[in-house]
């Protein structure tokens, strides 16, 4: 554990952390500009690849916080930089959105479509799936494609009820084909380590890890030898924290007790 004031990097989860669907939680962006002031390093780093970071710099600047893209992670970027140093030139038939697939196609990645052979199925939170694209992935994984996933998380919170998130289609991808992933790219584990670690140019002593759910941004922190900051503002409550018996370093109520660091 660091003491705060000496913690140069703060990555941050987003929903339930800086913002509950389109509404920022109070005093959050200003928050950001105080450790901005503070001359802390501030990025955005989070599982959902049904986005691109395009979106979520829109989204981030919607909320009231002039991020520039050089902040944004998702585990959809570091997907691509996983297969383009692991699995260059296979091509990757991704369960995942339109947007998605643009920014891996610019990222170097070969996509195929629905029925073309596949070196890699790439699962990824996708919010247009269909049953034939479904139907395909459980049909590559069951013929043997290098089977990857951006992420875990079971839900995405939206203020119209819990999303099914990649965790659930992974649960759905194991009930048609008894295979699971070989690879999961998203907090809580290695792969987006790494990459953020390389993207933000830091080591992990120098980093703390703000968040709001234990099994993805808690463990992510521990995992990664990290500070761990978890926030009650989203998804988990005290009992449950207690309950996990995880040593988190810092618990808060929200990120507005970062102020004072
Ligand atoms: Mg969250």
């Amino acid at each position: 554990m660091k003491e705060l004031k000496n913690v140069e990097v703060f990555l941050f989860d987003l929903d339930g952390t800086l913002n509950m669907g389109e509404n920022p939680i109070e005093g959050a962006m200003d928050t950001l500009r105080i450790l901005d002031q503070k001359g802390k390093k501030v990025f955005f780093v989070t599982n959902n690849s049904s986005k691109s970071k395009y979106d979520y710099l829109k989204k981030i600047q919607r909320l009231g916080y002039n991020a520039d893209i050089s902040q944004i992670v998702t585990s959809g970027m570091a997907a691509a930089s996983y297969i383009n140093k692991h699995y260059k030139n296979k091509t990757v038939f991704c369960l995942g959105t339109e947007t998605l697939k643009k920014e891996l196609s610019e990222d170097g990645i070969n996509i195929v479509d629905i029925g073309q052979k596949s070196d890699i199925m790439l699962l990824a939170f996708d919010t247009e799936l269909t049953y034939k694209k479904l139907w395909n992935a459980t049909n590559l994984v069951a013929d043997g494609s290098i089977y990857i996933a951006t992420h875990p998380d079971y839900v995405c919170p939206s203020d119209n009820g819990n999303m099914p998130d990649a965790g659930a289609y992974i649960a759905c991808v194991e009930a048609t084909t008894g295979k699971r992933p070989e690879i999961i790219i998203g907090k809580p584990y290695a792969p987006m380590a790494e990459y953020v670690f390389d993207f933000c140019n830091v080591t992990p002593d120098k980093v703390a890890f703000v968040g709001d759910r234990l099994y993805t941004d808690i463990k992510f922190a521990i995992n990664n030898k990290m500070t761990s900051i978890l926030v009650l503002s989203g998804e988990t409550t005290l009992e449950d924290y207690k309950a996990s018996k995880l040593d988190v370093d810092y618990v808060f109520d929200n990120v507005n007790s970062l102020r004072n660091i």
